[in-house]
């Protein structure tokens, strides 16, 4: 098997919490342990909610828990002439189409998504005439039809994954309204023209897959190899955001070494029999898929932050 093309995918819209860096920290074990590349790439795409300092301490976090990387991306924020180019393309195979529904409407008149939270689009304005598009005095978003067909993701820790994007999702925005690219269009494009084989993220994005898998085939890129990781919990059973300020690393980095939450994290993975003080270099020949655990875990933080 050759040598896997990984990523670091951060969004800069704060510090770090534990799960993102749980996240990276098995990103970047997977690659490291068979000499591949890791490149970062920091998702800046809405720039109300990231900014160049997030992104400069992020930078800083990785190095100083011993997360290298090889290569850094362009930043998405850069890159609206590349996303136009392919949005142009779904446009021309015509499987774009406006949509008017406002916010309001989406979450009352559509069934609530399988597992993201969001809402299975039904399709309410697939099929207007060009005289009721016009009838509208707002800017649309643009969705793309999604096929009738099932998608299975063989995740690396979560197994099987399958959703059929019609029933499970519906079509999909790939521009809001404002003229942004949605995540799910930047990260298919960013990925595929990048070469990235391996997609190692936390499981909230589990359900992505399936949209990313169907815009892959669109743009003949392949498909990369997923991993899902399992997201960390705060004692209390609450997930870990990046609101929590506590678990952020600004907090963490005051209070313990790089060496204590590297080897707390590893031991909370399934890597460790118990938490050492380690570091994530020493860990590189100990890592396997096979030793992860697939479901949320408790993440003691007792042990660090007494
Ligand atoms: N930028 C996303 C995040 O920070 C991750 C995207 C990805 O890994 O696909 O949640």
């Amino acid at each position: 098997m050759s040598a896997p093309i990984g990523r670091f995918a951060p969004t800069p819209s704060g510090r770090m919490h534990l799960g993102n860096v749980f996240a990276a920290l098995i990103a970047w074990l997977s690659v490291r342990s068979r000499n591949g590349t890791m490149i970062l790439r920091m998702e800046d795409l809405d720039i109300q909610r990231t900014c160049p300092e997030n992104a400069r301490l992020l930078r800083e976090d990785l190095l100083w828990l011993g997360l290298d990387w090889d290569t850094e991306a362009q930043p998405q924020s850069q890159r609206t002439a590349v996303y136009q180019a392919y949005f142009d393309r779904l446009q021309a195979s015509g499987l774009l189409y406006p949509c008017y529904c406002t916010r309001n409407q989406l979450h009352s008149v559509n069934a609530p998504h399988l597992s993201d939270g969001t809402y299975i689009y039904s399709g309410t304005c697939r099929n207007l005439t060009d005289s009721q598009r016009a009838a509208f005095d707002r800017a649309p978003a643009w969705r793309v039809q999604v096929p009738d067909r099932q998608w299975t993701v063989e995740d690396l820790l979560q197994g099987i994954y399958e959703e059929n994007l019609a029933t499970d999702c519906g079509d999909f925005v790939v521009r809001r309204s404002d003229g942004l690219f949605v995540y799910q269009l930047a990260v298919t494009v960013d990925d595929g023209l990048s070469g990235v084989t391996e997609v190692v993220r936390g499981t909230d994005l589990l359900s992505s897959a399936p949209r990313q898998m169907f815009l892959q085939e669109l743009f003949s890129f392949p498909h990369p190899t997923y991993g899902h990781v399992p997201l960390l919990l705060a004692p209390d059973g609450r997930r870990l955001s990046k609101r929590d300020r506590d678990l952020d690393l600004g907090y963490l980095r005051s209070r313990c070494s790089a060496e204590q939450l590297i080897g707390l994290l590893a031991h909370t993975a399934g890597l460790l029999p118990q938490p050492e003080v380690i570091s994530a270099r020493e860990l590189v020949d100990l890592f396997s898929w096979d030793l992860l655990r697939p479901d949320s875990i408790v993440i003691d933080t007792a042990l660090l932050v007494p």
